[in-house]
């Protein structure tokens, strides 16, 4: 692409390097905001700084967050023995779009996956088997994607808490999860959240 403004060019270099967003994709982003009031793009560009600067990570189940604790494990509403385990804060938000669940979360921040290099002590596991260790959850539910990846984080995970004698469960085969958790339907969510089988029905199996 040969441009005639550098500065055009480092703005469409920059934007380029967002997932699923090619050289064309930009330019178009790019020449659309030139388009727009000089004020949307300042608004843009603080709304990132100001998440980069001030996010956080909740310290009890790492979903992201503006406060140390997030408003999920900070409510008192909630059933703190029921933990749901889940990839990343799309997954939470979309159960949590279901309103059929009232326990915690767990966000492990990604799943087991040799090929990417991802082991399990880049993951959250620690701190969870740690929770379930100090007694503090009776049932974990396993709400990570069927992909090979998720099998064996959960998998991996059971291993770890089985000797607790924890209730183990997971959301029913045939749904969508994981990556896709967010796409499924509302209702069929909802329902497979209520309907969670024993997880070690669901190895067996
Ligand atoms: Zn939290």
């Amino acid at each position: 692409m040969d441009f005639s403004s550098k500065l055009l060019e480092n703005a469409v270099n920059e934007v380029s390097r967002l997932p699923g967003i090619g050289k064309r994709t930009a330019l178009r982003l790019v020449l659309y905001l030139l388009k727009q009031p000089k004020e949307n793009t300042k608004y843009l560009v603080e709304a990132l700084t100001h998440l980069r600067k001030d996010v956080k990570s909740c310290e009890k189940c790492h979903n992201i967050s503006d406060t140390e604790l997030c408003d999920i494990c900070s409510n008192p509403k909630r059933n703190g023995e029921i933990v749901c385990v889940v990839e990343d804060i799309r997954d939470v938000m979309a159960i949590e779009n279901t309103a059929q669940y009232r326990g915690l979360y767990h966000v492990l921040g990604g799943k087991i996956s040799p090929i990417e290099g991802i082991g399990p002590q880049n993951l959250q596991i620690g701190s969870l088997v740690e929770k379930v260790k100090n007694g503090e959850v009776k049932e974990l539910i396993f709400a990570l994607s069927s992909t090979m990846e998720g099998d064996t984080t959960n998998f991996y995970i059971y291993k770890q808490i089985e000797k607790y004698g924890v209730t183990t469960s997971t959301i029913a085969r045939g749904i969508s999860v994981g990556d896709e958790l967010e796409y499924a339907d509302e209702v069929t969510l909802g329902r497979s959240i209520v309907n969670r089988i024993p997880f070690e029905q669901s190895i067996k199996g």
